[in-house]
């Protein structure tokens, strides 16, 4: 409970100063916590190129937090459209993996062999390439967010451009908390990944693990996927979304920032 009050404070305090949203916001604040206090945020990656099921993750009757890769043939139309239906928009960076095909990255993706100009002016070009996107997440990114080096420019970048920083977790090795921590940067965490297996039996199997996490913590963030995965993930939250809202109120990742070092580090499930 006491953590719970910190965390209101600090929310008071960070919806207030660094992005100036309209309303009071301490009644925002208050809307967004249920009676337990347990707050779910849905991210769904992967948007921006035309993907199956991005009408589907649009429509759901939730806010989520819509992470659109830059530079590809629809970066700006579901951009726009994720902002006009009143979902949180962030940059999906692509980053190195240590493992799977570099045509995977997409374009204006961070290297580890870069320079620091390099992959400044990737990151600042990226940003600017997303309408409305107020923060960022790595898509793949094994390799770069294990990288003292490389994570320290791309989060001074977002920190520049007052945005926060969802850590996606894809390696136990992530330097993000260490760093984002340094440098003051709002970071948040992926607790459970829905889709990684294709299959609605796996799928709703997470939601059993996102639950889980819900009865021992405040808060869950979800990350699912557009693309191979995405009707049918879409299909499992619309019809799970009713009882899931008897555990968690459903928050965009703006509504559950915390400053870093509040945030524990939970290895993905
Ligand atoms: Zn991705």
């Amino acid at each position: 409970m006491k953590r719970l009050v910190w965390v209101s404070a600090a929310m008071i305090l960070l919806l207030s100063s660094a992005w100036g949203r309209t309303g009071n916001a301490q009644e925002e604040q208050a809307a967004a916590i249920t009676a337990d206090g347990r707050q779910l945020a849905i991210v769904i990656d992967d948007f921006g190129n035309n993907m199956t099921g991005t009408e589907e993750m649009f429509d759901l009757p939730v806010h989520i937090t819509a992470a659109v890769m830059p530079f590809m043939r629809t970066t700006k139309q579901d951009a726009e459209q994720a902002h006009k239906k009143g979902h949180d928009v962030i940059v999906h960076m692509p980053m190195e993996p240590n493992q799977g095909k570099k045509e995977w990255l997409g374009p204006g993706a961070i290297l580890t062999s870069m320079s620091d100009e390099e992959i400044r002016k990737r990151v600042q070009d990226a940003i600017r390439d997303v309408p409305h996107a107020i923060g960022m997440n790595n898509h793949m990114g094994s390799k770069v967010t294990a990288d003292e080096r490389v994570m320290r420019i791309v989060l001074s970048v977002v920190k520049e451009n007052n945005m926060f920083f969802l850590d996606s977790r894809t390696t136990f090795k992530t330097v993000v908390p260490k760093i984002a921590a340094e440098l003051g940067v709002p970071l948040l965490s992926n607790h459970v990944f829905l889709d990684d297996v294709y299959t609605m039996r796996h799928i709703a199997g997470q939601i059993g693990v996102l639950k889980k996490h819900l009865e021992s913590n405040d808060v869950c963030v979800a990350i699912g996927h557009v693309g191979a995965p995405g009707k049918k993930t879409a299909a499992v939250l619309k019809e799970q979304i009713p009882q899931l809202k008897e555990k968690a109120t459903f928050v965009r990742l703006s509504e559950m920032l915390a400053p870093s070092s509040e945030k524990e580090v939970i290895p993905n499930p």
